[in-house]
């Protein structure tokens, strides 16, 4: 369970985040969706422990993050710009981060094999990054971020970059992965399909604040405010 309790955060005069509270359950699916700049990957990085919050409590699973050492955090992360190791074959992106914590080789090879196989790149395992399509890239992102099962992932927009009929596949893939991995996933987007379709609960954000938290049917036919209804695009 991940508890975000009256968040604050300002980048100098700027106040990004404001009073935000939320709880997400585990294994649950929660969209942050809202335009441009009103503070979703912020929140995002706050609850990754990358970004300094100004007051409030962040909890997982009860214990504030400020006092988890990152690696007993649990929590893994997928980007836009997703960053693969250029000089590292797929194989070796994958292993990574099994390999930085001393993982044996046989649970290396079996891991990133299961992985590699739930993404549809196994036969990919030993090209170099440079050789991938747009989607490749972004299934071996999101396999990294997979291999040590963490309890918690978080996704910034992780298929942005990427055109309409791939997303549309992604978005199957990840809505599945999710639940093959058992996970609790938090997600950021600005695309109201996306977000409809991925989320067990949308939460609407807006100039910094929470506008809404419901389910995709609930934010779609009961709009808490004129800016749910208008984002969502919800009937009139
Ligand atoms: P986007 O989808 O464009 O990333 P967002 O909803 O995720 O938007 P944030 O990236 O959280 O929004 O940014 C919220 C506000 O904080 C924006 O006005 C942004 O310019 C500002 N901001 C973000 N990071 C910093 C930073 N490191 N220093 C100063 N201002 C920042």
């Amino acid at each position: 369970e991940i508890e975000l309790r009256h968040i604050e955060k300002h980048f100098g005069p700027v106040h990004v985040i404001k009073d935000v509270n939320l709880t997400v359950k585990d294994k649950e699916f929660v969209v942050f969706l809202g335009p441009s700049g009103c503070g979703k990957t912020t929140t995002l990085r706050a609850i990754a422990g990358l970004e300094e919050i100004d007051s409030g409590d962040i909890l997982l699973d009860g214990k504030p993050i400020q006092g988890l050492r990152a690696a007993d955090r649990d929590i893994a992360f997928v980007f836009q710009n997703y960053a693969l190791y250029p000089h590292f074959t797929v194989f070796e992106n994958l292993a990574f981060p099994l390999r930085a914590v001393g993982t044996a080789k046989d649970v290396v090879d079996r891991t990133v094999r299961s992985v590699g196989k739930s993404l549809g790149i196994l036969h990919l395992l030993n090209a170099r990054p440079s050789a991938l399509s747009g989607g490749d890239m972004q299934r071996v992102a999101i396999g990294r971020a997979l291999v040590r099962r963490p309890k918690a992932l978080l996704l910034d927009e992780p298929i942005g970059s990427l055109d309409a009929k791939l997303r549309e596949t992604m978005r199957i893939e990840l809505k599945r992965l999710h639940y093959e991995n058992g996970s609790t996933s938090i997600y950021v987007t600005h695309d109201q399909v996306e977000a409809m379709s991925l989320a067990d609960r949308i939460v609407v954000m807006n100039d910094g604040v929470l506008q809404q938290v419901g389910t995709p049917t609930e934010v779609y036919l009961y709009p808490a405010n004129l800016f749910v209804a208008q984002f969502i695009g919800s009937p009139v």
